[in-house]
């Protein structure tokens, strides 16, 4: 049933069960101690009377029966009955006083009943015998205390408690009334303090729910920031802030790769329409399929980078790792990029120093190269970069600096974004895509490093690997 499956309502059931027990237990408790101590007040009274009628019967009895009278048996001189009476001062204790009238009744050894009080009731059954202390019994709405004399006598000495029976049943119907209307209070004062803690719940609920529904610009309402729901709200804001950021990177992602792609695809379409209007020359078609064959390298160098950044983001640790050394890196890549360098007139400078870090070479290659390839794509004819390899403890470093142009405030904090470029229309038809740094920086991350930029317009930029230290290899034929 929804009733109890939502939480409000079962917390509502359970401080409901609770609150009840609580003024059940109260109640019993008062009206106990009520009645105990209204009753304690009518047994008092009632051993008084019992006193009382003692000391008559006592009198007219003579001596107790262990000093027998010589000449026969205990009370064998007893007065008829008719002769058994209270004083006249205690004789009112007995009178008829409506709703509190006392009576007494005594018997004989043999049952026989000897006297009773003028309002005794008629049906009063004498009681078991007795060798202690006085007893007490309630009969209806009689009370009576019973004991046996030491002469052997049965002396019962009783009253109407009609009244205070019925004050004990009007206690506990003004106990109950008041308990029912604290426990309706408790359930309404406790149902709504349930619903405003539990606000935020619904208010969560409904803003997942909005979001759910396709507006990730939906944030749940924090008004009540100090609570533990409020900080469970603020979290799910930053959760929500976090997706609405990746699937808004997301999809600007599929943009851009679509927009990159597009470019060569249109090449090829163009090229090979135009070529296919009519007939051509052979060094036209040789020249139509260069340019197709271009467009495809360039497309496959987007799907190739692309497919590189997918394995990055979803692998956790890198593959294939070793111990690598950071300046063999670096020195091969300087090998590599030798020819580009040439081209573009820049020299290539370099301090190495052997730096160990533990990964996956072929990836930490490509890294160092997207560097590199950017530090001379990036400069003046004539300028040099340099790539610096060391060891700060704990940490190798590799640096590849550049006499380039500098890179402006504005752009810095976004060249390592996936597709940005700082001239988007040049260096896309020169084939940059804006997705080596994004590389690299994956890589570098990927391997538990960090990457980070300085650079100033006009005078060059630095671009800093940073990894965690391995130890250095053990070379065999290393003397032990
Ligand atoms: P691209 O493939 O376009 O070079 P990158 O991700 O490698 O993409 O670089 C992003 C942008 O950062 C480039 O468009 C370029 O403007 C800038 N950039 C990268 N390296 C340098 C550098 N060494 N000097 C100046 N600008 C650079």
């Amino acid at each position: 049933m929804k009733f109890f499956r939502s939480i409000r309502w079962r917390l509502q059931l359970w401080y409901g069960v609770l609150l009840l027990l609580i003024l059940a237990g109260f109640g019993l408790s008062a009206w106990r101690l009520q009645t105990t101590n209204q009753m304690g007040k009518v047994d008092q009274e009632l051993e008084q009377r019992m006193g009382i009628v003692s000391d008559m019967i006592r009198a007219r009895n003579g001596p107790p029966p262990n000093h027998p009278p010589a000449g026969g048996p205990p009370g064998a001189n007893r007065p008829p009955p008719s002769d058994w009476k209270l004083p006249e001062r205690k004789a009112g204790l007995f009178e008829n006083i409506p709703g509190r009238t006392y009576y007494y009744i005594v018997w004989h050894r043999n049952g026989e009943e000897i006297v009773r009080s003028t309002f005794a009731p008629p049906d009063v059954p004498q009681p078991e015998r007795l060798h202690g202390p006085p007893e007490f019994r309630t009969r209806g709405t009689l009370r009576e205390c019973y004991h046996d004399t030491p002469s052997g006598e049965c002396l019962l000495v009783g009253r109407d408690i009609g009244e205070e029976q019925a004050g004990a049943a009007h206690f506990a119907w003004l106990l109950a009334g008041v308990g029912i209307a604290v426990l309706v209070l408790g359930l309404a004062g406790g149902g709504w303090v349930a619903a405003r803690a539990l606000r935020p719940i619904s208010d969560i609920s409904e803003a997942a729910e909005r979001i759910s529904a396709g507006d990730l610009s939906q944030r749940v309402r924090t008004a009540d920031t100090d609570s533990e729901l409020g900080q469970l709200a603020r979290v799910l804001n930053d959760t929500f802030a976090r997706l609405q950021g990746a699937f808004a990177r997301q999809s600007q992602f599929t943009a851009d790769a679509s927009h990159e792609l597009r470019t060569p695809i249109s090449v090829v379409l163009t090229q090979t329409q135009s070529t296919l209007v009519r007939e051509r020359p052979a060094s036209e078609y040789k020249e139509c399929l260069e340019a197709c064959q271009r467009a495809a390298q360039r497309m496959r160098a987007i799907l190739e980078n692309l497919l590189m950044l997918a394995r990055l983001d979803s692998a956790k640790a890198p593959e294939e790792t070793g111990v690598c050394d950071l300046s063999l890196i670096a020195k091969e890549t300087m090998e590599i990029l030798e020819t580009m360098a040439g081209e573009h007139n820049v020299r290539m400078e370099s301090s190495l120093s052997p730096a160990y870090c533990r990964g996956n070479a072929g990836q930490l290659a490509q890294a160092v190269q997207n560097l590199a390839s950017n530090a001379i794509h990036y400069n003046h004819p004539g300028g040099s970069i340099h790539i610096t390899v060391e060891n700060e403890p704990g940490t190798a470093v590799l640096s590849v600096s550049d006499t380039g142009p500098g890179i402006s405030s504005t752009d810095l904090p976004h060249i390592f974004e996936r597709f940005y470029r700082v001239d988007k229309a040049r260096s896309g038809a020169q084939g940059h895509s804006g997705l080596g740094l994004a590389i690299a920086r994956a890589i570098v991350e990927h391997h538990g490093g960090t990457i980070t930029v300085g650079s100033e317009p006009g005078k060059g930029s630095t671009f800093q690997i940073r990894l965690p230290e391995a130890p250095a290899p053990i070379k065999t034929g290393d003397p032990a």
